[in-house]
């Protein structure tokens, strides 16, 4: 296949993008088929077919970088965070209710603004819309990459 020309350091592929399609709460195979697997083949096609265009610009919807790094922009986009480890970590850890974030302290987005006027209600947000074995699966991730 054509695509294979495109290959992943790790050997996975690009297109489980998995964490961020279970990170919407719409978990349906006609979803993953329309939106991720669309968007994967329709990306790689047009990427192909423009050539002379910047290389930033061949990817009609933006780009993910391969293994660790877009696992983090993957989880930091579902997150509303930086593409970080300092950002990311605390976020899924506080998802998990492992870990406490004082209204008052900063948030770990690194704004330098307090958790309460930053972050918080986002993920709480988060917290009802993506389930625990996601989020552990997260984790487990980006510590296999470690
Ligand atoms: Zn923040």
């Amino acid at each position: 296949m054509k695509m294979l020309a495109y290959p992943n350091t790790e050997g996975l592929c690009c297109v489980g993008v998995w964490t961020e399609w279970l990170g919407t709460g719409d978990r349906s195979f006609e979803r993953y088929l329309r939106d991720t697997v669309h968007d994967f083949f329709f990306g790689q096609w047009f990427y192909e077919q423009n050539p002379q265009l910047p290389e930033r610009e061949r990817w009609p919807f933006g780009e993910r970088s391969h293994g660790r790094l877009g696992l983090l922009e993957g989880l930091g986009a579902m997150l509303d965070m930086p593409a970080t480890d300092a950002a990311v970590y605390p976020a899924l850890h506080y998802l998990l209710e492992e870990a406490v974030i004082g209204p008052n302290a900063l948030c770990p987005c690194g704004s330098q603004r307090r958790f309460k006027r930053c972050h918080r209600a986002h993920l709480w947000r988060a917290r009802k819309q993506i389930d625990l074995v996601t989020i552990r699966e997260a984790i487990d991730h980006l510590r296999l990459y470690t």
